[in-house]
């Protein structure tokens, strides 16, 4: 359960994000007009309090406006974290989460990250809503092992404290699931995805790159070289090669647009 401060900052990180530039400008330069200049003349404030209330029109005015560029950034991050996507197992948990969210959102889903850390709650990642539908999803990046029955246990637990069956859940991890996992999820209605679902989920929303000779949209392969965009059309061989340089693989999945 999040603290009621936590989700009045979401609510407005939300809010900001849907908004544009120009919105966020209007917002900002009313809030410094009401607060800073209309609110204390219609009090008849005294001029050392003019100036107080000018400081905090004016911090209201800046906060918005930097709020909404945080929120910019934060989605040009996505952007780029999908069209770039090379190497998913080097990403850390928390721009795994990022790539998952995307992922979700390219489909359909409004995604909200819930931005915990550890804690009680520590299985919900991200709370998709699409109608009347609510659906949590738990990220699990990357383990040597394939995911344990014991960590879906775990997960239909958290579900059934936010009042949803295993139907209201969906896994989604790097690795595999090992099967008692797997008939475990089945039989509860719990939605599972693996590595290779993720990809080709991953796949399919992510924008095409046009290939350089015929401009026909290019697919994603991986041989023993490294990562490839390949040209799709017959008798093409147009591709663009990514490369398996990790670091730099990396650093351009997370620059911002
Ligand atoms: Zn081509």
């Amino acid at each position: 359960m999040s603290k009621p401060q936590g989700r009045f900052d979401r609510a407005i990180l939300d809010f900001l994000g849907r908004i544009s530039g120009w919105t966020a400008t209007v917002l900002a330069t009313v809030s410094y007009g009401g607060i800073g200049l209309a609110v204390p003349l219609a009090l008849g404030a005294p001029s050392y309090l003019l100036i107080a209330f000018n400081l905090a029109g004016s911090t209201v005015a800046a906060a918005m406006l930097l709020g909404w560029l945080l929120k910019r950034i934060a989605a040009g991050q996505r952007r780029n974290l999908l069209e770039w996507t090379t190497d998913l197992r080097r990403l850390n948990s928390s721009e795994f989460e990022w790539l998952v969210g995307e992922v979700f959102r390219r489909e359909g889903w409004n995604v909200a990250e819930t931005g915990r850390t550890s804690g009680p709650d520590g299985n919900i990642d991200l709370i998709l809503t699409r109608g009347g539908e609510r659906v949590i999803v738990q990220c699990k990046r990357w383990t040597a092992q394939s995911v344990s029955v014991d960590e879906i246990r775990r997960f239909l637990g958290t579900l059934m404290r936010e009042k949803l069956d295993g139907r209201g859940g969906i896994y989604v991890t790097l690795s595999d699931f090992n099967d008692q996992a797997r008939q475990e999820a089945h039989q509860a209605g719990l939605l599972l995805i693996d590595n290779r679902e993720l990809f080709s989920r991953i796949e399919k929303v992510r924008k095409s790159e046009p290939c350089p000779v015929c401009n026909s949209p290019m697919v994603l392969n991986k041989s023993q070289h490294g990562w490839w965009l390949r040209c799709n059309a017959s008798g093409c061989r147009g591709k663009r090669n990514l490369g398996k340089d990790i670091d730099r693989a990396v650093e351009l999945l997370i620059q911002s647009a």
